[in-house]
């Protein structure tokens, strides 16, 4: 070991550099000036083995933000391809990011430990291959709101800001996120070798793939069309989680689709606030591509390409390939009703299943839209409603009347399901959350951080983020809103 190296205690297996060697291009990362552990993440930390008594801060801030040699650790920047916004790049791959470390955390689990905002690599392009402390710490607050919110995600382990100043719109302070994730492997990471023809490379991939993450398939004959389900099914039941929280991803590219199922590159999503099934926050999405109700129809389009990369080891006959896909791709939209239907029932306490149940949540919905009611608030007032705070619901609605219609209904179904009402309330508090990151929210506390190294309003609302199906006094402001004067909301990606 060289003095510089560092021991942080992780269990190291570098399996993805040992087996998809074409897969990748060896990088440590760019030493940063003056590199500062400003955010991490102990809890998480602890559960992925790293040495905590042994590792000074300064250490961590080395080790989590690129150019240091960690024991055992093979760092590279992975390759990938991918349809943004339905046009094809056959080149993408970690541009500004790397895989640091794959570890065995302390239960056994394979999982990644990624740096974003850590120099140029040869996937760069144009790219400068930084980051900024805004977007980071942005990431670092939906990924840990989603991780609470029940929703599959990418975690966040640490933000470290570098020293330097890296040009966006002016200077701004450069960042670091280590982020953690089951694995960085995308639809995109297929397409890269199916694009080019090379299904020996896509076979690897994909059985490297399957005894990753779905080992059960491996003895199996048909286990490519097997992955191809697993995956379709673990994108539907995310999709509906998002979709039950009203959240919009905002950059469904291929690229951004994992296949272990993990919500990943929170740049220019956001979550709603009064519902609109057309919302659409990000800067560049003129069409609406990836608007809050499009996301099913984005997904099922993006599974699709990754069927087409498949569909050479599914079959040697392409056209009984074509057929055996399809047939799977099309039963996404069954799974995804299915999922999003049953995350439904529990937000309206039904316990037991009729058919009318889909009708009753279409209608809520409808109402909601047409009177621009918060989402979040209204789902949370439903349990309080039934403990005799009927009154929040109703001024949620600029015409409560159409509420109350509908209330009735809500009610009658209530009295054929056989749920205790205390038991139904906790239960329905426990998927409908108090707190989300509301993007006003979000942007003071960037605001706070970025101009007046400000870090205390950070910390409040991500220690509300945390828990947010807990009413808490001290979170109050959260709970609220945006006033009107904050108007539309727009997001950006790759800054
Ligand atoms: P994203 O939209 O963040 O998923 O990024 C799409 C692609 O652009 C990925 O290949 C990224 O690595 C790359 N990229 C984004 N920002 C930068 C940057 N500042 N420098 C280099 N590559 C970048
Ligand atoms: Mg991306």
């Amino acid at each position: 070991m060289s003095d510089s190296e560092i021991d942080s205690g992780l269990n190291i297996d570098n399996s993805f550099a040992r087996e998809l060697v074409d897969f990748y291009s060896l990088f440590a990362g760019d030493k940063a000036p003056s590199p500062k552990l400003i955010k991490f993440n102990r809890p998480l930390a602890k559960t992925l083995g790293l040495d905590l008594d042994n590792l000074s801060d300064e250490k961590l801030a080395a080790m989590l933000s690129g150019g240091a040699s960690v024991k055992g650790s093979i760092p590279l920047a992975q390759a990938y391809a991918g349809h943004q916004f339905g046009g094809f790049s056959p080149q993408l791959g970690d541009g500004r990011a790397l895989l640091l470390a794959e570890v065995l955390d302390l239960n056994q689990q394979r999982r990644d430990i990624h740096l974003k905002g850590s120099g140029r690599t040869v996937f760069s392009r144009g790219g400068d291959g930084k980051a900024v402390l805004g977007p980071i710490l942005r990431e670092y607050l939906l990924g840990e709101a989603m991780h609470s919110l029940n929703v599959p995600t990418t975690r966040a382990l640490a933000v470290v800001t570098t020293g330097e100043r890296v040009m966006r719109q002016h200077l701004l302070p450069g960042a670091v996120l280590a982020r953690v994730a089951s694995s960085h492997i995308r639809v995109g990471t297929f397409q890269f070798f199916a694009a080019r023809g090379q299904s020996d490379k896509v076979k690897l991939l994909a059985d490297y793939t399957i005894e990753r993450h779905f080992g059960h398939l491996k003895d199996s004959p048909d286990c490519y069309l097997g992955l191809l389900g697993e995956v379709c099914d673990k994108q539907a039941s995310l999709i509906a989680k998002w979709m039950n929280l009203g959240f919009v991803h905002g950059v469904m590219n291929t690229d951004n689709m994992t296949i272990c199922g993990e919500t990943i590159d929170y740049g220019p999503c956001a979550f709603i606030d009064n519902f609109d099934p057309s919302a659409v926050f990000s800067s560049i999405d003129s069409q609406s591509r990836y608007a809050y109700s499009n996301q099913p129809a984005a997904a099922i389009w993006n599974l699709s390409r990754f069927a087409e990369t498949l569909l050479p080891l599914i079959n040697n006959d392409t056209e009984q390939a074509v057929e055996l896909a399809t047939q799977v791709i099309n039963s996404f939209e069954q799974s995804y009703q299915q999922y999003w239907l049953t995350g439904m029932r529990s937000k309206l306490g039904l316990s037991n299943q009729e058919p009318e149940d889909l009708a009753l949540a279409n209608e809520l919905l409808e109402i909601l839209a047409a009177q621009k009611v918060d989402f979040t608030q209204l789902f949370r007032a439903l349990g309080n409603l039934l403990q005799g705070g009927g009154e929040t619901a109703n001024m949620l609605f600029t015409d409560p009347e159409v509420f109350q219609q509908w209330q009735q209904r809500w009610s009658a179904r209530l009295s054929r399901d056989p749920l205790r009402s205390k038991l139904r309330v906790e239960s329905m508090h426990m998927v409908n959350p108090v707190y989300i990151p509301r993007n006003y929210q979000v942007e003071q506390v960037i605001t706070a951080a970025e101009e007046n190294a400000d870090f205390a309003p950070f910390e409040k609302l991500l220690a509300a983020l945390t828990s947010p199906f807990e009413q808490n006094e001290d979170f109050d402001e959260f709970s609220a809103p945006p006033a009107d004067e904050f108007g539309c909301y727009t997001t950006y990606c790759g800054t």
